[in-house]
């Protein structure tokens, strides 16, 4: 069979990959300890799962509308509400299965083949298959280490032309934890706008920021310029539910109504159980929020202070729950990149991480702090004793 080449030339997810990976190991009696995929491991809010049982106990299976209830696209706004102060209509928030397709929906219909994607390194993983899916052209814009990874105008300056179309902003950022202050945000969604570009900024960890940092967000930016941002959240991380795929966009309704003609030609509505608990985490009280937040704290003092003393170069994330220490002094001899060196963790620690090449940048690794404070130690451990063999 001769498969399209949209879907022969794009890679695997290496964040799924991975974790698929160490499943299979595990499976074969390997004691394998995954800081690979971005996965909370905390108990998500009762009335979540209240919420969706009753909603099976009520057989709550037929279609909804494809954007989401109006209950639903309400409590969205009432997010953007409750944090930021910014008053969304209902018609201006749409759901779609996790943040994924909300930015794979978003390509699809601001991109024409050619249009040109403002993308910083580190990057996420999917978003370069994603641009390249709609026909869009990834101009990867790089940070530096010792920048503590931030974006810099002038960097921008040196990548953007004619055929600019947006700018993506991740903050804080999947893989580098690295997280903007409100005005950092603000300037370079102003300079990108000086350019007439969109900035589509990702904000899936927005509460998962540390103290002193306080959440910060485009969404006020947005009101005053509707027609050239669009935010993206998602309840998979800061709720820990990964696996009922919540993602909404907040937007102009016209981008709204487009993903939602879309989103109504390929996959309809998000499963409405799924709905229920959305529904119930939008309009709790958030208060799980914070013992996250306190909790991802104390994991990512202990492995970044951890890494620290192990000599390596790693900005200080302030929020989401990744670190994204450089490895380079270790690629000798066989290891010659991120990936042996991941292959090499796996097979001698038996601890799974991803290559930093999958997010643009093949200096470091990432490691997932998301899991219980022992397993953390017990994996760092584990990588520290490997590493010093490689010494
Ligand atoms: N976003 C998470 C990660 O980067 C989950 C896996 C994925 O969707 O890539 O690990």
């Amino acid at each position: 069979m001769n498969l399209a080449e949209r879907i022969v030339n794009i890679p695997p997810s290496a964040t799924l990959a991975i974790n698929a990976k160490a499943q299979e190991l595990r499976s074969k009696g390997k004691k394998i300890i995954s800081l690979a995929v971005g996965e909370p491991d905390f108990t998500p809010p009762k009335e979540v799962k209240e919420a969706m049982l009753q909603a099976v106990e009520q057989g709550y299976f037929r279609y909804l509308p494809v954007p989401g209830t109006l209950e639903l696209r309400q409590a969205g706004a009432r997010y953007f509400q409750h944090f930021y102060g910014v008053e969304a209509k209902a018609t201006e928030i749409m759901f779609s299965n996790g943040g994924k397709q909300c930015l794979y929906n978003l390509f699809q219909v601001l991109l024409n083949p050619g249009d040109e994607v403002l993308l910083p390194a580190p990057y996420w993983v999917s978003y370069p298959p994603m641009i390249q899916l709609s026909g869009g052209i990834a101009r990867v814009v790089p940070t530096r280490v010792e920048d503590n990874f931030k974006l810099k105008i002038e960097e921008l300056e040196k990548q953007v032309s004619p055929r600019s179309k947006m700018l993506i902003l991740n903050s804080p950022s999947n893989p580098t934890g690295i997280t903007y202050t409100q005005e950092e945000l603000e300037e370079l969604a102003s300079w990108a706008i000086s350019k007439g570009l969109i900035v589509i900024s990702d904000e899936v960890y927005d509460q998962l920021v540390y103290a002193p940092f306080k959440p910060a967000s485009l969404a006020s930016f947005w009101q005053e310029h509707k027609e050239s941002v669009a935010i993206v959240n998602a309840l998979s991380k800061s709720f820990a539910i990964p696996g009922l795929r919540i993602g909404f966009v907040l937007g102009a309704e016209k981008l709204i109504q487009a993903m939602t003609k879309l989103q109504g030609q390929s996959c309809s509505n998000i499963c409405s159980i799924a709905q229920a608990g959305a529904l119930a985490a939008l309009q709790g009280d958030f208060s799980f929020l914070e013992r996250e937040r306190q909790s991802l704290q104390e994991r990512r003092d202990l492995a970044w202070n951890f890494l620290t003393e192990l000599g390596l170069k790693c900005p200080r994330p302030e929020g989401a729950f990744y670190l994204f220490p450089q490895v380079k002094d270790f690629f000798k001899g066989e290891i010659k990149n991120s990936t042996d060196l991941c292959a090499y963790l796996l097979e001698e620690a038996e601890v799974a991480l991803v290559p930093g090449i999958a997010f643009g940048d093949d200096s470091c690794l990432r490691i997932s702090y998301a899991v219980q404070q022992e397993v953390l130690r017990e994996a760092l451990n584990r990588i520290k004793q490997a590493l010093t063999k490689l010494t």
